[in-house]
């Protein structure tokens, strides 16, 4: 009878254990409630901001950043508490997309304009870019924006560098869906020029990708990325909190010269 009794007990004893840890993860859930995906678009062909791997997983500077923020050492999980979740997007589509909210927030060397600024958010600026003019390696005729005049002109659809073209008199513009292709055509022959981001150019060039190929030494803008968002976004905040943790820790510097082989430049607040 002694020994039932304690089997009873120790039955009672394990159930009441079992029903305190279920109780315990109801009220301490592992995922946090407000840890929904943040679904963040990027056009992985900018090459090395967003690049897809041949086994399709994303890697760059703007992936590593956002994964970045995601961490909780960065500090914005606790702010945010956001997991990202990449979505591939074509450049072009990107401001639409965000207006219409099918995403939450865009990183894609997105430069932030006045124009842009119109319709969607952007975070404090993230890098400090600008466009440059790219030629054939032997052309000598094309050195600043004058020596741009008349002349045939390639720029990725919907990117600073095709706003910046428009400004050319007589030029004839191609446009074209991604850096890859507009190169291809400098290197037949098919335009004189091409108007596009300088670090993504110049990273081609220097990792091989691109021969034959070299940038005009000035740039012809000043431009900086930020991570875009909707208007009136709740993550705005998480994220330029997120951006300023990066900045003082060290993660940035440390994905900067990652990427790049040098120190970052000194990025303005806003
Ligand atoms: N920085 C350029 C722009 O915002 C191009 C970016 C890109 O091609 N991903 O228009």
């Amino acid at each position: 009878m002694k020994l039932i009794n304690l089997k009873w007990q120790q039955l009672i004893l394990s159930l009441g254990c079992l029903l305190l840890i279920i109780a315990c993860k109801s009220f301490y859930p592992t995922n946090k409630p407000d840890a929904v995906p943040l679904r963040v678009a990027t056009d992985p062909t900018f090459v090395p901001f967003e690049i897809q791997k041949a086994s399709g997983d994303l890697e760059g500077f703007d992936i590593d950043l956002m994964n970045a923020l995601a961490q909780p050492a960065a500090g914005i999980a606790k702010v945010a508490g956001f997991a990202v979740q990449f979505e591939n997007l074509p450049f072009d589509g990107m401001i639409s997309t965000l207006q219409a909210k099918r995403v939450d927030a865009a990183i894609s060397g997105i430069t932030i304009t006045a124009e842009r600024l119109k319709t969607i958010a952007f975070s404090r600026p993230y890098f400090k870019a600008g466009l440059a003019i790219a030629v054939r390696e032997d052309n000598q005729n094309i050195q600043d924006f004058n020596s741009l005049r008349g002349k045939k002109i390639a720029v990725q659809i919907g990117s600073t560098g095709a706003d910046f073209a428009k400004t050319i008199p007589n030029a004839k513009i191609s446009t074209f869906n991604s850096g890859p292709e507009f190169f291809q055509d400098l290197l037949n022959g098919n335009v004189d020029a091409v108007i596009s981001d300088a670090f993504a150019t110049l990273y081609a060039i220097k990792n091989g990708n691109l021969k034959g190929i070299r940038v005009v030494a000035n740039l012809l803008t000043q431009e900086y990325y930020g991570i875009a968002t909707p208007k009136d976004s709740p993550h705005l905040d998480a994220i330029n909190k997120g951006i300023g943790i990066l900045l003082s820790n060290g993660t940035y510097k440390q994905i900067y010269q990652k990427w790049f082989n040098a120190d970052p430049p000194q990025l303005p607040n806003s």
